[in-house]
This record gives structure tokens, C-alpha cells and sequence, in this order.
């Protein structure tokens, strides 16, 4: 097999500028004509924010989600924060969270004066907040779990909704990596499960560049409560009691403010994008799948490795391919022959507690989280990915392994 290099640099003016001089790259959007026209046919209209597209978009989404509100927002982070706010958490409340996350939902708490206590993950095979852990960090002052479907992998929430019950705590699923999975309780054998987005008081969605759903930037949150849905349009859109929308079209000529919000609006080139990105949706999670699936036959026998969720026995929407090397030496040599090779790689993540602007924070033991921040390597996954490109990710990662017998069965 040769070895492909990485591109010195970007093309030289005159030559077509794509986006990415890797081999293989982390992600890849699937973008297309649709995509195009779609926007196309807002510039056209002429009404750039909070119009019909955004209405559009937050009816489908809760359809395919069954939920009975989605409210569209400007990014995951800012669904975060509205969330936080709409559920009323003040100054000196805590907040459960992973201590493996994007840092967002733990920065959001720290904006609104709410501190964040950081619990362990299960394990390295299954890298969401441990129930078990949950409990050991309920204090008096604990007002809320945020739980995160790390990869698109849904966490047990069946024992952690029945803590939050226990204790009189609101649930925030952090569904950033999730969107689409569908949560099947084992111990229920539900055949059909409820969608991730349905499973707590509240739930937030990004729809970065890199999400399975992407407009560049934009963000959702999905509740079936109305006191909720209600107090999220009006943050959103900075307390006001109408929309410019509603009195373009005449349905409204004033509006009071009720409340101090924030301009956290969608615009409508983003909702077209999203409602087209919707509809490839279902398709593009189950060719993650399928990449995942090729991924697992070649890198579950290599001892000394660990797969994230290769037994996983629900549904996921397959947002990232995790993998942990033996230690961190491994992980550093494997990153670089693969970089070298001209695969992209990134970790997700760090843990939250180490980092400069949480060290603070006194959190107690944090002994999987830190095991699985050190050696986790996330792999290129991407919904146009091929199985010769999972191939060839694989048969780096083989050099680095004892299992040198398998790398022939590559070739
Ligand atoms: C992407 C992401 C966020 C933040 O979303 P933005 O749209 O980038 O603000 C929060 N949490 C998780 C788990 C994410 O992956």
C-alpha cells in the first residue's frame, strides 16, 4: 500500500481553493444542489431572518423528533444558555454535567453564576455520564443534570431519569452529537424508543459545520412543555411579545417586552439549509453506520485497544468515531504517523476539569475521564466516507499494534 502525503499547501491562486488539503479529512458535509437552491430561494424572497423558512424548519423538526416544540436559535451554545435561563437556574445553583464534553455547557453555567460539578464517565467503552456518579455529586444546592449522548450514543437515561425524578432535578440532554438516535431502553425491550431530544425537561442542538445536520452555525432546542417553549421564544428574541414577521404579514402592529432576552434569532439561509440537511438526515445516519461498522470489523481485535460502544446494543446517530489507544505514548506516535499520512484526527475530548479556566473548581475523582481523555483519538467520519478510506485509516493504526498478522488481511 503507498503511503499518500499531505499537501504541502493550499493550491496556488488560479487553481480551484477546496476546503481541505488532508488526505482524509475529520468530516465532510454533504452538500449539493439542493443545498444551492434552497438559498437560492431565500435570497430571492428577500426576508433574511425569522421568517417562514425558520417556521418551516422548527415544524419539521418536531415532527421527526415527536416533540411539541423546537425553537431555532443562533448555535448550540447559545440553546445551552437560553435552556439554563428558561429553566429559571440562578447564581449559586449546581449543575451535573460530564466531565468529557464540549466545554459549552459547562461555560454556559459559569455565564449565569451557576457552577458546574463535573461526574465520571462510565468507562472507556462507554464514555456518558455514569448514573452511579450522578448521585455521589447531588448536593442541596444541585438544580440540574446535563447529560451528553457522547458520539450520538444515547446515555442510560432510564436510571438517570428516575434519579432527576428522585430528587427533584431538571434533565438537559446536551444532543449536539445525537441528532436522529433514538433511545431504546434494554430493560424495557422497547421495540421503537423515543427519539434523543424528548428525553428530558429540555434539549439542545448544534448545527455547526461539523454537526450530522449542518448550516455553518445554528443551533434548536426541543421541549414538550409549554411554560418552557413559551419563555424560549421570548428570550430569544429579546422579551419581545412579537416577532417582525408577525407584523410584516399584519398579524400584529406593536409588541411590549416582557422579560430581558437576547437576539439569539436563526436566519432563514440557515433554516433552508437545515430543512434540506433534514431530509438527507435518516440516509446519512445509517451511512455513518455502515463506516462505523467497517470501522469496528478491523479495530476490535487489536488488543490493548478499546472501541467506544462496539457491543452498544441501542441506536446512534454515529457523529464520531472514537477510539482509545493503550496509553498516551501510543496515542501521540499513532496521531502522528497518521497526520503524516495526511489523516486528519482530533480528541474529544479533554477533560473539562483540567482545564485552566476549571481547575478551580474542586471536582472529586474523575479517574475514567481522565484515562479516556488522554488516549482518546477520534477518527475521520464523514457520511460520503468509503470503506477503502476506513482501509486505509486502519492499516496505520495496525503498525502500531502487536496484532501485525491482521495488517496483512488489509492488504
Ligand atoms: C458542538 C457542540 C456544542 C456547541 O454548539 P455550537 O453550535 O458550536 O455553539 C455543545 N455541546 C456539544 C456536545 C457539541 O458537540
Amino acid at each position: 500500500m503507498t503511503t499518500p502525503k499531505p499537501r504541502k499547501s493550499f493550491p496556488k491562486k488560479g487553481r480551484s481553493l477546496t476546503l481541505s488539503n488532508w488526505h482524509i479529512p475529520l468530516s465532510d458535509l454533504d452538500y449539493g444542489s439542493e443545498e444551492t437552491m434552497a438559498v437560492q430561494r431565500v435570497l430571492q424572497s428577500k426576508w433574511l431572518s425569522m421568517g417562514p423558512e425558520v417556521q418551516a424548519f422548527e415544524q419539521e423538526f418536531a415532527e421527526f423528533l415527536g416533540v411539541k416544540h423546537a425553537i431555532a436559535v443562533a448555535n448550540g451554545t447559545a440553546a445551552l444558555h437560553l435552556s439554563y435561563l428558561a429553566l429559571g437556574l440562578e447564581p449559586g445553583d449546581e449543575i451535573i454535567q460530564p466531565a468529557i464534553n464540549f466545554v459549552a455547557a459547562a461555560n454556559m453555567a459559569v455565564a449565569i453564576g451557576v457552577k458546574p460539578v463535573f461526574a465520571d464517565i462510565i468507562g472507556l467503552n462507554e464514555p456518558t455520564i455514569d448514573p452511579a456518579d450522578i448521585e455521589r455529586c447531588i448536593s442541596p444546592r444541585t438544580k440540574a443534570v446535563v447529560v451528553m449522548h457522547y458520539g450520538g450514543y444515547p446515555c442510560r437515561m432510564a436510571e438517570i431519569q428516575t434519579i432527576c425524578q428522585q430528587y427533584g432535578l431538571v434533565l438537559i440532554e446536551d444532543a449536539c452529537h445525537a441528532v436522529g438516535a433514538r433511545y431504546l431502553d434494554s430493560q424495557a425491550r422497547e421495540p421503537h424508543g423515543n427519539m434523543v431530544g424528548t428525553l428530558g425537561d429540555i434539549a439542545c442542538f448544534s448545527f455547526f459545520s461539523n454537526k450530522n445536520l449542518a448550516t455553518g452555525e445554528g443551533g434548536l432546542v426541543t421541549t414538550n412543555r409549554d411554560n418552557l417553549a413559551e419563555r424560549l421564544r421570548l428570550l430569544r428574541s429579546h422579551g419581545m411579545t412579537t416577532l417582525s414577521w408577525e407584523r410584516h404579514k399584519g398579524h400584529a402592529s406593536s409588541y411590549d417586552v416582557i422579560l430581558h432576552g437576547y437576539n439569539y434569532r436563526l436566519d432563514e439561509l440557515r433554516a433552508a439549509l437545515g430543512r434540506v440537511q433534514l431530509r438527507k438526515l435518516k440516509r446519512n445516519n445509517s451511512r455513518r453506520q455502515q463506516i462505523v461498522l467497517a470501522y469496528q470489523k478491523h479495530l476490535t481485535p487489536l488488543s490493548g485497544w478499546t472501541v467506544p460502544f462496539w457491543d452498544y446494543l441501542g441506536d446512534s446517530a454515529h457523529h464520531l468515531m472514537a477510539l482509545v489507544a493503550p496509553d498516551r505514548e501510543t496515542r501521540t506516535h499513532v496521531v502522528k504517523a497518521l497526520k503524516q499520512a495526511g489523516i486528519q484526527t482530533s480528541f474529544h475530548y479533554p477533560c473539562l476539569a483540567d482545564f485552566t479556566a476549571f481547575r478551580h473548581l474542586t471536582s472529586h475523582d474523575l479517574e475514567q475521564s481522565r484515562l479516556f481523555a488522554q488516549s482518546v483519538i477520534t477518527l475521520p467520519l464523514f457520511p460520503t466516507m468509503t470503506t477503502d478510506q476506513v482501509e486505509q485509516v486502519c492499516s496505520h493504526i495496525y503498525e502500531f499494534s502487536s496484532l501485525t498478522k491482521l495488517k496483512d488481511d488489509l492488504h
